[in-house]
């Protein structure tokens, strides 16, 4: 029998991408032998409404520069493309749908994110869709795991202790994100002129 292939599925704003992304993926690939990492921008999220947005389309191409020179990783639409508000279940249905029964799904995501995701509904089918791996950042313990058994794993990553919003408010008010974000990020924000305002 032929092994099913290991596909990591890593959602995120990405407003914008950086480093403390791009090392999450890049640990939990080689810790859980994946053959690829899929980034999936958001695209109108159930979760951030409130705050302004750069644009899906601006989110998507950053996603796209950040990751283009690993082999291993790639960006999909399937969140950005859909015309309604996306839930984690929504993507993890798609993923399975494109990728058929041939691949095995795991979801990366922040130990912080995932917390609140076992406040939602329908973690039943999310825990069947996928294995879901939470990346614990600098600062952040889970407070009360009671994590289901076996569906889903934590995982210390490097101590990167970079976020879009800081990333953002350094644009803001004139402070260098260089090293914090890929080089060519730097530049799409200047020729863009995002979050300056
Ligand atoms: P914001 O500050 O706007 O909330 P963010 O930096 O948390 O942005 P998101 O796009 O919200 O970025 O994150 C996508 C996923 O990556 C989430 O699951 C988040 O928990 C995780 N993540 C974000 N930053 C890091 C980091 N430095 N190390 C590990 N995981 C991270
Ligand atoms: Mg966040």
């Amino acid at each position: 029998m032929t092994q099913k292939r290991r596909l990591g599925i890593m959602g995120g704003t990405f407003d914008p991408i950086h480093h403390g992304h791009l090392v999450a993926a890049s640990e939990v690939a080689h810790f859980f032998s994946l053959d690829e990492v899929v980034f999936v921008p958001t695209g109108i999220s159930s979760h951030k409404e409130g705050r302004k947005v750069a644009a899906a389309e601006d989110r998507y191409l950053m996603a796209v520069i950040a990751t283009a020179s690993n082999p291993r990783f790639s960006v999909s639409r399937v969140d950005i493309d859909r015309p309604r508000p996306t839930y984690t279940v929504d993507t993890l249905r798609d993923m399975r749908r494109i990728q058929g029964p041939g691949a095995d799904l795991f979801f990366i995501t922040g130990a912080d994110a995932l917390e609140k995701m076992l406040t939602w509904h329908d973690t039943e089918e999310l825990f069947e869709l996928a294995h879901f791996v939470g990346v614990t950042r600098p600062g952040h313990r889970l407070a009360d795991p009671g994590l289901p058994n076996g569906r889903v794993s934590l995982m210390e990553v490097p101590a990167l202790s970079i976020s879009s919003t800081e990333c953002r408010d350094r644009v803001r008010s004139g402070e260098p994100i260089w090293y914090l974000v890929p080089d060519g990020i730097v530049q799409y924000i200047n020729k863009r002129d995002l979050y300056r305002s």
